[in-house]
């Protein structure tokens, strides 16, 4: 995919996520990496609703800048950035936002680990909540350098949410569904419960999408992270959702 396809595509992913709520002021961040090993990022200070082509910083591994328009600097959290590729090559781009269903739970110290949607369930897989860590520090990378090898999407403690792809549209559609799965959960929890997938009908469809090549690898370990916090709860509604 040659460059300037890349960098629409992030300039469109920052448009979406600006319009989907994700992201307020200048909150949220976008890279890509390039053939050549060096990588498009968000400029940091700036709304993702204003983001355009030309305003792409391209770094090195480092973060160190290669090429910026006058005035900006990559975004404060790139590091977190640079340790998902570092750690896995077969990450081509990295999202970060702060979308208010997924960020509920993050903020609430969930972990997204229910049984509830099937096509999460085999797509996403459990999502960990990751440490809290202070952002723009190494903290937040080595936060969630650990869960990096299992896992596409996490939650940031008390921050936000990140998910990693292959490339920026698949990164995109990743956030947009873990976003879609935390709605539907809190309202299902309001509605007065959530109800478990049987293991035998989840093993049904992974048998189905492992020849499609959908299923996420974390699907049959789903219970690693387990929280089950939702099957745990009164069918009514929780406290801690009153407030
Ligand atoms: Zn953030």
């Amino acid at each position: 995919m040659d460059i300037q396809t890349i960098k629409e595509q992030i300039c469109d992913v920052c448009h979406k996520m600006w319009q989907l709520g994700w992201v307020a002021a200048n909150d949220g961040n976008v890279s890509a990496k390039l053939e050549d090993g060096t990588f498009l990022a968000t400029p940091t200070g700036m709304s993702k609703s204003f983001i355009t082509p030309e305003k792409l910083i391209r770094i090195d591994a480092r973060g160190n800048v290669l090429e910026t328009a006058e005035g900006l600097r990559p975004s404060s959290e790139i590091k977190m950035h640079l340790r998902c590729y570092e750690k896995r090559d077969d990450v081509w781009s990295v999202i970060h936002a702060h979308p208010p269903g997924a960020t509920g739970f993050a903020v609430a110290h969930r972990s997204m680990d229910m049984y509830n949607m099937i096509e999460d369930v085999a797509a996403i897989g459990s999502v960990p909540l990751t440490p809290y860590g202070t952002p723009s520090t190494s903290e937040v990378p080595d936060a969630i350098e650990p869960y990096l090898e299992e896992h596409d999407v996490m939650l940031l403690e008390n921050h936000g949410a990140l998910a990693v792809g292959g490339d920026v549209v698949t990164a995109f559609y990743r956030m947009e569904s873990l976003e879609l799965w935390a709605k539907i959960t809190i309202n299902a929890v309001i509605l007065g419960g959530s109800y478990d997938i049987s293991r035998e009908n989840i093993d049904k469809r992974r048998l189905a999408c492992s020849f499609s090549g959908i299923c996420h690898k974390n699907a049959r370990e789903y219970t690693k992270y387990s929280l089950r916090f939702l099957f745990n709860l009164p069918k009514n509604l929780p406290a801690r959702f009153d407030t």
